[in-house]
């Protein structure tokens, strides 16, 4: 479904990310940790062409977004190959970013009128159904300021969904919410990952991790410092700091 290799990427003279292998599956779900600063969102955002990347490749369901040229320069698709490539994606952000003059239902349809030519008749029973999914059915008229931070984050969710996209990127999701309001947003992510939707989830969450993903990566300073299936990776970590950084996250 996704599969990035070597890839390199600065901003000036700063190196964030240092030769990164990804691979997810279909069905998978891969969970992102490591400290502030380590390249993990920057990672994230190269695989939806929100950031680009200096050298290296990045395929989605087998074709190339990205491929590194003769001279190891990263050569993207066309404006149109691109756009079709990405459509596969959803990406949900720590800042919900829903648009404050659109209600509830308007957010979720708004992508797939402007950027798929939808009708409305169309694509309305399905930003229901997933409001309904969500749990949100009710809130369908409101608009984002009269809704907690976890009613928001679970419309991006539907947002992102009603695009039909076959992976999910999701950065942080729950880190701009109080405590309380963490539990309802990974209970919708659990379910998401329950029904084999594709996911990349960089998270504080251990616990969700732990539960939910089928393969963990550990990044510092750019690099893969480790990687393994959740039970392996957090009851027995290899890499000195791994090690450390779960402890601090206790
Ligand atoms: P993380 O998500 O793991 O906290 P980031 O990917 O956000 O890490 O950032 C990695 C490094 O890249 C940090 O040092 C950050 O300051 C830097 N960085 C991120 N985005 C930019 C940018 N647009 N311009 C310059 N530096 C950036
Ligand atoms: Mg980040």
């Amino acid at each position: 479904m996704l599969r990035m290799h070597d890839i390199h990427k600065s901003f000036g003279d700063l190196a964030v990310l240092k030769g990164i292998d990804v691979e997810v599956r279909r069905g998978e779900v891969l969970a992102i940790i490591g400290p502030s600063g380590s390249g993990k969102s920057t990672l994230l955002r190269c695989i939806n062409k929100l950031e680009t990347i200096d050298s290296g490749s990045i395929e989605i369901e087998g074709e190339f977004l990205a491929d590194t040229d003769e001279n190891g320069v990263a050569e993207y698709a066309d404006v149109k190959k691109a756009r079709e490539i990405l459509s596969h994606t959803g990406m949900v952000f720590q800042q919900f970013n829903l648009f404050p003059h659109m209600t509830v239902l308007e957010n979720l349809i708004e992508a797939p009128i402007q950027v798929k030519g939808m009708k409305k008749a169309e694509i309305l029973p399905y930003a229901k159904e997933l409001l309904e999914k969500v749990g949100l059915a009710d809130r369908a008229d409101y608009y984002p300021s009269q809704l907690s931070g976890g009613q928001q984050q679970r419309v991006a969710i539907a947002r992102a969904l009603c695009m039909k996209p076959d992976i999910m990127l999701f950065d942080e999701p729950t880190s701009a919410l109080d405590p309380e309001l963490t539990g309802e947003v990974l209970k919708t992510m659990r379910e998401l990952a329950e029904e084999r939707m594709t996911m990349v989830v960089v998270t504080h969450e251990m616990a969700f991790a732990r539960e939910a993903a089928s393969q963990v990566i550990f990044m510092a300073d750019g690099t893969i410092v480790e990687q393994g299936e959740p039970e392996a990776f957090f009851a027995h970590p290899k890499e000195e700091r791994t090690k450390a950084f779960l402890q601090n996250m206790l």
